[in-house]
């Protein structure tokens, strides 16, 4: 896809934004999925190594004269030559520098999310957005501040624990525990499963919406397939439970959604199922 993909909503424009592509193990996007289910389901899907591609994807959403980058990629961690990690390109194709971000969304703690939101400078880790009002669900950031992460990958625990306290430190986070409108029409909601704070942004304006759904799916297949889960799924049955009352509103509201690792598209119901349409 384009860098940067602008659509309205309303009177707010968003800007679908690539932070690339990156691979995955079909045993971590399907964990749960007897192979005998997955092979035929996936086949489609799959790259000639095996591994199934997952496109990066974050939002832009202008309300008024005010911007909000909702989740930042996976920055730096992914390496200089990777195939992903490329947000602050795309953000340049939209027209925006990291200085004209007003708020930043997160929906969750994990790398693909909140790798880009700290840069290295001089040395140390610094504020990628330095002007922006970080918001995030508050049950996310105890989460991911507690003392003990227990036995999560070394990987996520790492990049929380070189990104939180960065933004705690130079006074940018803000943790919500209610629906809380981050700027006129855009709407964090709670969506946990995922994570346990796992959040997703509602937009609305005269009549038009769009929902951004984070992580609640992680795969095309998830539509089809809404009881499969990945390894990344915190919560199983939580996740499930949200899953199907955002997909049911979406059908229901016939306005579109943007999947982090899906992208931009309608959703219907289809025998207990969904359909997406790119
Ligand atoms: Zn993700």
């Amino acid at each position: 896809m384009d860098g940067a993909r602008k659509v309205s909503v309303g009177s707010i424009d968003c800007w679908l934004l690539s932070d690339g592509t990156n691979l995955y193990p079909r045993e971590a996007l399907f964990s749960n999925v007897p192979p005998e289910e997955l092979e035929p389901a996936v086949r489609g899907y799959v790259d000639e190594s095996g591994m199934v591609p997952s496109t990066y994807h974050c939002l832009l959403v202008r309300s008024g004269d005010r911007l909000a980058l909702i989740d930042s990629g996976l920055g730096d961690l992914a390496g200089p030559d990777a195939p992903v990690g490329k947000l602050q390109a795309s953000l340049r194709e939209a027209g925006v520098g990291p200085a004209d971000v007003d708020v930043v969304v997160v929906s969750h703690g994990h790398p693909d999310h909140i790798g880009g939101l700290t840069v290295e400078r001089d040395g140390a880790r610094a504020p990628t957005y330095g002007r922006a009002r970080h918001y995030l669900w508050k049950s996310e950031w105890e989460f991911w501040t507690s003392p003990d992460l227990g036995d999560l990958p070394e990987m996520m625990q790492g990049a929380a624990r070189m990104t939180f306290p960065v933004l705690a430190e130079a006074g940018l986070i803000e943790t919500v525990a209610e629906e809380t409108d981050v700027l006129p029409g855009v709407r964090l909601l709670p969506a946990p499963g995922h994570t346990p704070g796992h959040a997703v942004v509602a937009i609305t304006s005269g009549g038009e919406g769009l929902l951004y759904i984070a992580d609640a799916v992680v795969h095309e297949l998830d539509f089809e397939h809404p009881e499969w889960l990945s390894a990344f799924d915190a919560i199983p049955d939580l996740t499930v439970q949200t899953r199907r009352r955002l997909l049911d509103r979406a059908a229901r509201e016939g306005s579109p959604i943007v999947a982090f690792h899906v992208g931009y598209g309608r959703v219907t119901q289809a025998k207990g199922a969904y359909r997406f349409e790119p």
